[in-house]
């Protein structure tokens, strides 16, 4: 599961004046103002609201997306298949670049409201749930997620999908920590601010399997190495 917390950064900064206001559009005069992660400005005068998906100050261009928060129009914007068969295509390269063999599963795209209904619980709506049953593995995706955000998740969600293939058992921060770690790797390859923004995000993550296990295992990752670190995780194996 990914339920990771928001990417909701905002700061009142103070600087070079003459930048445009993402919410009205004028110059923005006065040399205090709204500034998020991406650089992206408004004036202090509007209520702004962060983007619950990539932590964007939203323009104009708010989505209420159900259960979940208010999203900027770039992300409120519903994935496509054709877009997922890309974002699939990019993460399935790391597995196969890192030798992480994965089983056949079935992706699918749902939208906020059906992540809801189908995973929800009182902690929230999660991006990504992978599950094994008879029939096979599956991985159901929130459809409003950036591209970014996609790829992240589905990384995650592959990473369990191997670990169970592995029967690899590890406890829940750990077996957490390692799919944040792979989805850490596969959202490093992107050149682009927001994979840096979600990067930051997970760095400063609070959650003790999210977060606290997350970074014991990249140090392990950084020190260590790949192989290593796949050893260390192999040492869960339920041989039985
Ligand atoms: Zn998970
Ligand atoms: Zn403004
Ligand atoms: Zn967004």
């Amino acid at each position: 599961m990914n339920t990771d917390h928001h990417l909701a950064f905002l700061g009142i900064a103070t600087g070079e004046t003459g930048s445009r206001c993402v919410v009205c559009g004028r110059n923005i005069d006065s040399d205090n103002y709204h500034v998020d992660r991406y650089n992206r400005r408004a004036c202090t005068c509007h209520n702004v609201q962060c983007c619950c998906f990539c932590g964007r100050i939203i323009g104009n261009d708010a989505v209420d997306v159900p259960y979940f928060g208010t999203a900027c129009g770039r992300c409120g914007s519903e994935r496509s298949y054709d877009e997922l068969e890309t974002i699939r295509t990019f993460c399935y390269s790391f597995f196969a670049s890192h030798k992480l063999y994965l089983p056949a599963v079935r992706i699918c795209l749902l939208s906020a409201e059906e992540m809801q209904l189908a995973h929800g619980s009182p902690e929230g709506t999660p991006r990504g749930v992978a599950s094994r049953n008879s029939s096979g593995y599956r991985i159901d995706l929130m459809r409003q997620l950036s591209r970014i955000g996609m790829a992240k998740t589905l990384a995650h969600e592959l990473a369990h999908l191997w670990q169970w293939h592995r029967n690899i058992d590890a406890p829940h921060t750990y077996c957490e920590g390692f799919c944040n770690l792979v989805a850490s790797l596969v959202v490093s390859q992107i050149s682009k601010t927001e994979a840096l923004v979600i990067l930051h995000q997970m760095m400063e993550n609070p959650d003790p399997a999210y977060g606290a296990a997350f970074r014991e295992l990249k140090i392990v990752y950084d020190i260590h190495g790949w192989q290593t670190l796949i050893e260390a995780m192999k040492t869960f194996q339920d041989r039985s």
